[in-house]
């Protein structure tokens, strides 16, 4: 097996969650993943593999045995595909699960090969990105996982499944002539689609295959509009249905605009190399700004000695955004660049586009304005709204349903910022709302909440029974949302 650190603090990126697990262990092969999971279960100790800590939420928190993934980060997996043959002319990448995005888009891009998809960020672990239903922006996208054809997971037990569709890639009768008893291949829809979005629950990913595409271009468009045009567009939707990639960011206050919006699109373009570089790269003076290290401590000491700036702060961050052509590879594109940088936390919940995505705006707006008046408590920066296409994974934030994600960014030194999230995460569940795992939520555990938000819940439930049979990737997390306690209650 291999060495482990003891008694050292594991933090998230942000360092708002923070825990000291028991050992930490840094695997480079799925048979020490095996040994370790097996190493638990006889100590009686839980296991929580985490990627690269972009988690605002608990949700990659241990007690027990913390497992580093990055010495499992090769774009090309050692792992064999056994590829059927009707799989074999489509673009397939297995990679290690602990690949960041960054690396795996280097590597796509030097094979002509491209994410259709990614979220605004590249820092992630490609089996972190899928544990919690990462998403971007385009209503003919699913979150990530949807792009998943098959992954190796270490489950209870060290038990090692290959876990597919029924149609899935792997020629069953090669994967068994290879691997005998010693690993089993799952190719069942119900399987594939409560493993797609596990939260860190369902074992190990190991191994993940992607479905991707040729390397492409976008140009990107940033234009400002009232919320009126934006909310006006949105009920029609043919501004969805036309771009590739739709997002705006929001504000919801009103200044001589009422309700200031940023309109991002984002379209195939030719490759832009013989373009000046203005027309090859975002407003270079926002990101500069915005990458240096100053900066955020700036931002953070105007929200937090004169927060009644906030609502100004945000309307000029979004004209600052303003900006009419902007064309590279599309995972720069997709990147949303030097704001990823700066020190902030956020909460984000997805509403079904049924209608109640447009009361989800007017419900912010109430929600902001009452804690402004109440409490001088403002949003420090602006909100997104993200468009993504129903997904068929029991667990994921848009299962069955069409949805439009709202990220509620919060600068880490806003007064107030996390129960303005609660606040707004309260009104949007009731129109249906669904939290993102990996963000600030106040899920519990009361309520019968998880069977309410998610109606494939107990399909999930049974499947996660399975592959958590011994209660090892229990965690503080499952314990808070009820998970682990309706069947580890002591
Ligand atoms: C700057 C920033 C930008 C972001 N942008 C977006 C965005 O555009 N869209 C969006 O939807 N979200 C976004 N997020 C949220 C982020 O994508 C998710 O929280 C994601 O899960 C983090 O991935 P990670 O690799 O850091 O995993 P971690 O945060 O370390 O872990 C997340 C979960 O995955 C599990 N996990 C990780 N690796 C494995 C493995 N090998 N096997 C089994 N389980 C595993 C962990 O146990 C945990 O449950 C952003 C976060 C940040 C900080």
């Amino acid at each position: 097996m291999s060495a482990f650190e003891v008694r050292q603090t594991w933090k998230n990126h942000l360092g708002n969650q923070q825990i000291d697990p028991l050992r930490i262990y840094k695997p480079a092969s799925i048979d020490d993943v095996q040994a370790i999971v097996r190493a638990a279960e006889d100590a009686g100790v839980t296991v929580r593999a985490v990627g690269s800590g972009h988690s605002w939420s608990d949700v990659a928190l241990t007690r027990g045995y913390l497992l580093k993934t990055n010495g499992l980060a090769q774009p090309e997996s050692a792992e064999p595909d056994f590829l059927r043959p009707e799989w074999s002319e489509r673009r397939l990448v297995r990679s290690d699960g602990g690949i960041r995005i960054k690396e795996l888009n280097a590597y796509l891009d030097a094979h002509g090969l491209a994410l259709s998809n990614m979220g605004g960020y590249d820092h992630q672990t490609i089996a972190g990105v899928i544990s919690t239903s990462t998403h971007g922006s385009g209503i003919t996208f699913g979150p990530l996982n949807d792009f998943v054809r098959s992954m190796d997971i270490v489950a209870a037990g060290g038990a090692v499944y290959r876990i597919e569709p029924a149609d899935g890639p792997t020629d069953p009768d090669a994967y068994t002539a290879h691997f005998g008893e010693h690993r089993t291949l799952v190719q069942d829809d119900d399987w594939f689609d409560a493993v797609a979005v596990g939260m860190g629950c369902m074992g190990v990913i190991c191994t993940v295959m992607l479905e991707v595409e040729p390397k492409y271009y976008l140009r990107e468009v940033r234009e400002f509009h009232p919320w009126a045009k934006v909310r006006a567009d949105l009920i029609d939707g043919a501004v969805l249905r036309e771009n590739r990639h739709y997002e705006v960011l929001f504000s919801p206050y009103r200044r001589q605009h009422e309700y200031p919006c940023l309109v991002t699109t984002r379209n195939y373009t030719r490759n832009p190399s013989r373009k000046p570089f203005d027309k090859r790269s975002r407003n270079w003076l926002v990101e500069f700004a915005s990458a240096f290290p100053l900066t955020p401590h700036l931002l953070n000491l105007m929200v937090d000695v004169k927060p009644s700036l906030s609502p100004w702060m945000m309307e000029n961050a979004i004209r600052a955004l303003i900006k009419k052509e902007y064309d590279n590879v599309s995972y720069k594109v997709l990147n949303i660049g030097a704001a990823n940088l700066l020190p902030a936390y956020s909460g984000e919940v997805g509403v079904p586009m049924d209608g109640r995505h447009i009361e989800a705006a007017d419900a912010l707006i109430r929600v902001a304005t009452e804690a402004r008046e109440l409490g001088d408590v403002y949003q420090s920066s602006p909100i997104s709204f993200r468009f993504v296409k129903a997904s068929g994974a029991y667990m994921s934030m848009m299962q069955g349903r069409d949805t439009m994600m709202i990220e509620l960014i919060e600068l880490s030194r806003c007064d107030g910022g996390y129960e303005l999230i609660a606040a707004y995460e309260t009104e949007l569940r009731k129109l249906g709302g669904r939290v993102h795992w990996g963000q600030v939520n106040s899920l519990s555990a009361s309520e019968g909440l998880l069977e309410t938000m998610y109606p494939r819940y107990p399909d999930w439930l049974r499947v996660f029974g399975r592959l958590n049979s011994s209660g090892v990737f229990d965690s503080p997390f499952t314990e808070r949302v009820g998970i682990s306690a309706q069947r580890f209650a002591p």
